[in-house]
């Protein structure tokens, strides 16, 4: 049987946002970090490369590299004026072309590179030659607008990903699954209007971008029905995204049939987070990563995980190891030293019945509208 592929090079590690105290510029009133440097920094996803190799389970898998996305690749999303700025800008001494989103000299070949990795995953997954496939992309895409970068994201990974398998393999029903704890507005705008790739994201509600929920927001023209928002309130743990999960996401991937199936792997929905308010633990992305192996077997589609956000530096290495264990159907024995405190701090009963119900109000709403 083909193995799990794992994409990563170590020079997506040395993008870096120049200085933040978390991520926010320095000046006025914000005294430079005396330590880390920021939120979007490498620890947190070089880590999971580290204990993926300490702990054995690169035995289990294909790692690999990638090539950079081209600029033809780059086109069938981004216009060329954008990636002109880009690159300008990346060759002078870097600065921001958008919000929140700061990249410094040479930024712009290693956000190519983080790019191909996504290519190369999904690209992979369709040939056959992988069972499945995780690309550890830095920088992040998923907040990244056609022709602006955002949130840490500078180019749209997924998006030029799902673009070159399309013209490649001649999809003509692909499926994202954005369990980032930050709403996936980039990828979401990119292909609002398109009926052949349906988005999801489950996300904190008004977390960020700031004041977003997006309930209501379902796609328009040929992409009418084709994008679902599943805010979940600040405090959701495990048994809330599960209950999203099996009652929202995989039914209406269940009705859409995609022949491929891309989860945008954001991290950051773990109880210790500092750039949300959610409860997850590494057991949680054990299971949703089971539930989409699952539902892409159901219905005999293929499936990748694209890396986005997570910042808890210490504790991500366990929610990435465990996702990469449940693709590639390993166990390593690697124990999660925080999983009994964050599962001790599950939401009690009378939280969880206003979370539940919450979740079950999305599902009543789009029954009602027949979606
Ligand atoms: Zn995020």
């Amino acid at each position: 049987m083909a193995k799990t592929h794992f994409y990563t090079d170590e020079r997506t590690f040395w993008h870096s946002t120049g200085v933040q105290a978390l991520f926010l510029p320095i000046g006025d009133w914000v005294e430079p970090p005396a330590g880390s440097y920021g939120a979007d920094t490498p620890g947190s996803k070089r880590r999971i490369v580290n204990l993926v190799r300490a702990s054995g389970l690169d035995q289990h898998l294909e790692i690999c590299s990638a090539p950079n996305a081209t600029l033809e690749q780059l086109l069938q999303v981004h216009p060329r004026q954008y990636l002109d700025d880009f690159k300008a800008l990346s060759d002078e001494q870097g600065g921001e072309l958008g919000l929140f989103a700061p990249f410094s000299r040479g930024g712009f070949e290693i956000a190519t590179l983080s790019c191909g990795l996504a290519i190369a995953a999904v690209d992979a997954v369709m040939s056959g030659a992988a069972r499945n496939a995780y690309a550890l992309c830095r920088p992040a895409g998923h907040h990244c607008l056609a022709d602006q970068s955002m949130g840490f994201c500078l180019l749209a990974n997924i998006p030029v990903a799902l673009e070159a398998a399309r013209l490649r393999y001649g999809l003509k029903r692909m499926a994202v699954v954005d369990w980032d704890v930050h709403h996936g507005n980039g990828t979401q705008s990119i292909f609002y209007e398109r009926g052949d790739v349906y988005t999801i994201s489950l996300h904190q509600d008004r977390c960020f971008p700031p004041g977003y929920s997006g309930f209501d927001d379902r796609g328009a023209g040929d992409g009418a029905g084709c994008n679902l928002n599943i805010p979940l309130p600040a405090g959701s743990g495990h048994a809330t995204y599960l209950r999203a999960l099996e009652r929202l996401v995989l039914p209406a991937l269940e009705a859409y049939r995609p022949e491929l199936i891309v989860v945008a792997s954001g991290l950051d929905a773990n109880a210790v987070d500092p750039l949300a308010r959610q409860l997850l633990h590494s057991g949680s992305y054990r299971a949703m990563t089971r539930a989409m192996m699952g539902l892409a077997e159901e219905i005999n589609a293929r499936l990748a995980v694209i890396h986005e956000g997570g910042y808890a530096e210490a504790y991500v290495p366990f929610c990435g190891q465990a996702i990469l264990e449940t693709l590639s159907g390993t166990a390593m024995g690697v124990a999660d030293p925080a999983l009994e405190f964050f599962e001790q701090q599950q939401p009690a009963a009378k939280t969880q019945s206003f979370q539940d119900a919450w979740v079950d109000e999305m599902l009543a709403a789009l029954e009602q509208k027949g979606a």
